[in-house]
């Protein structure tokens, strides 16, 4: 027999399953004899109060074998001779659209101009070490897209667009640790997600699939408002109809797109920048003690959302005992992002705090149309580029004096690798922004006792936070409004906004390709 039961324990007992077994039988009556073993099906920690509890759902097996699996396994047939299509672009969007495509019996053509996960870490280490930007191949571009050097954080507030589960069992599939589908916050870490990543392409080649590398794709094939493949940079044509997963930091893509006269719109998003403290101090706030998480608790996280001059101010993609990374993606940008490793143990804690901005807040960039806001977070890279002295090195500013409205003196240790310069960011960063950034500092300082402190550096700018651009699609079947068998999808395309939901998303765009190729999106 099986029985499921909620606890409520310390982390302490929690970090023991052989407690956690000890307890199940003491709060069920089952004697401890008769319980084979435990598994934990979900935990979260509860940290509101002074005394951390840890929620548990936990099943009990009673005088029976536990051997139910332990992931839900996908089948991918082989698809080698099946009809094609193909999916720009092998970020989470991408891959997870050609592996339900491989599940519905169509073969994927994955076109990628960035290098294989393993030799882009190459590029990104000459990034942090030299301040050289590869525009093919950094931390946006490249196998496994803007996910794969990151946190790997997967949990979406867009429960509703998708099947989370299965993208959780489908990481599993390729390697993820268990934990992701046990803990109310799941995250990889950014030294287990190439490893998961490049499963996935074997898994894709192995069912017949294609994977092509450094090969950007320059130009839709149309005719008569239908598309009938790609063109790359490469002097490459594939024929099929087009799933576009490309992110957001593919510019050109959004300037192609509207040098062809495919209708876009301008689409709001938040800039800001990246603060960071002490992983210790962030501890210590949130688990309400001086020494912090001790032995049995995670780094610590937090979030926020407050209201200043009438929009929202929210931290994004924070990293626990993560560090800064450069997130530029061409010439003349300095973009800063956050990571971490998977036991989140390094000694910062850093998070993105971004506003709110719609293309009607700046006027002066009206006269770009749909692309307004595209050229808006082109001129603040820029800017930061310049401020940080025209290299990787990132402008930089105590917390506390960019609420005051002070040039920081000296600036404190930072895990950013490439450096940091001293730079009066609530000078330069537009008003509109920098001043509900100020408000919403000090809002946060006064419900967090101790976050709005010099030991704090800012630095700038978060800028792809989200799509400055949404490539206009049909809710139904899911192509381009006015272009047959193109499917704009993901990050880049304005609808989602994380791995988790570009992952989603690149599934419900090769569910709809498949209907339109097999007439059912069943598996064949
Ligand atoms: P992308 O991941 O951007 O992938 C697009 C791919 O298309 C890229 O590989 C690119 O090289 C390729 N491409 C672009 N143009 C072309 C072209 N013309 N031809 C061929 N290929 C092209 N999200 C989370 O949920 N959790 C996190 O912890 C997290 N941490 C992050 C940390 C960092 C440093 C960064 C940069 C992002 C992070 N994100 C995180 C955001 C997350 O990575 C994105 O939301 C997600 O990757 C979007 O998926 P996507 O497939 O739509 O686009």
């Amino acid at each position: 027999m099986q029985k499921d039961i909620d606890l409520r324990i310390t982390p302490e007992q929690a970090s023991d399953i052989e407690k956690v077994r000890r307890i199940f039988s003491s709060q069920s009556g089952i004697p401890l004899k008769d319980i084979n073993s435990v598994r934990i099906l979900r935990r979260s920690i509860d940290a509101r109060q002074r005394n951390i509890f840890v929620n548990l759902r936990v099943r009990g097996y009673v005088n029976e074998v536990q051997d139910d699996p332990a992931f839900v396994s996908t089948y991918y047939p082989n698809v080698k001779g099946c009809p094609q299509a193909i999916v720009v672009g092998a970020g989470p969007a991408g891959l997870f659209a050609a592996l339900r495509l491989i599940e519905l019996g169509i073969c994927p053509i994955i076109i990628e101009r960035g290098k294989n996960v393993r030799d882009r870490k190459r590029d990104t280490a000459l990034m942090n070490r030299e301040h050289v930007v590869n525009p093919e191949s950094n931390y946006c571009f490249g196998e496994g897209g803007a996910g794969a050097y990151s946190d790997g954080k997967l949990y979406t507030r867009s429960k509703k667009r998708g099947n989370v589960e299965k993208i959780l069992n489908v990481f599993c599939q390729h390697g993820a640790e268990l934990s992701i589908l046990v803990d109310a916050h799941p995250h990889i870490g950014t030294d287990r997600l190439p490893g998961i990543i490049e499963k996935m392409r074997v898994q894709i080649i192995l069912s017949g699939g294609e994977v092509h590398f450094e090969t950007r794709m320059n130009k839709l094939i149309i005719e008569n408002n239908t598309v009938k493949g790609i063109e790359t940079d490469n002097g490459k044509t594939f024929l099929g109809q087009v799933i576009l997963a490309t992110g957001h930091s593919a510019r050109d893509v959004y300037y192609m797109l509207h040098d062809q006269k495919i209708k876009i719109e301008a689409k709001g998003l938040a800039v800001g920048f990246r603060v960071e403290h002490s992983s210790h101090l962030i501890d210590q706030i949130q688990y309400h003690c001086k020494e912090g998480r001790g032995e049995f608790l995670p780094a610590a996280e937090y979030s926020f959302v407050v209201q200043a001059g009438g929009r929202g101010v929210y931290s994004f993609c924070m990293c626990p005992g993560g560090t800064i990374v450069p997130s530029a993606s061409g010439p003349k940008q300095v973009v800063v992002n956050g990571m971490s490793p998977s036991n989140r143990g390094s000694r910062w804690s850093n998070s993105g705090v971004v506003v709110e901005v719609h293309p009607e807040d700046f006027p002066e960039y009206a006269k770009y149309d749909e692309l307004s806001l595209l050229k808006f977070v082109e001129d603040l890279e820029e800017l930061a580029w310049l401020h940080g002295g025209k290299t990787q090195v990132a402008p930089a500013q105590r917390l506390y004096d960019f609420v005051n409205g002070k040039k920081s003196e000296s600036l404190p240790d930072t895990s950013y690798a490439p450096g940091v310069i001293s730079s009066p960011m609530h000078e330069w960063m537009p008003r509109f922004v920098s001043s509900r950034l100020q408000e919403a500092f000090k809002k946060v300082g006064n419900s967090y006792k101790g976050y709005l402190t010099n030991e704090a550096i800012l630095l700038g700018v978060e800028s792809r936070t989200s799509s400055p651009v949404r490539i206009l699609r049909d809710r139904e079947t899911m192509q381009h409004i006015e272009i047959e068998g193109l499917y704009p999808c993901g990050e880049g395309a304005g609808y989602a906004g994380g791995i988790v939901s570009a992952a989603m998303d690149g599934e419900r765009c090769a569910e709809a390709l498949a209907e339109k190729i097999n007439g059912s999106n069943k598996p064949t």
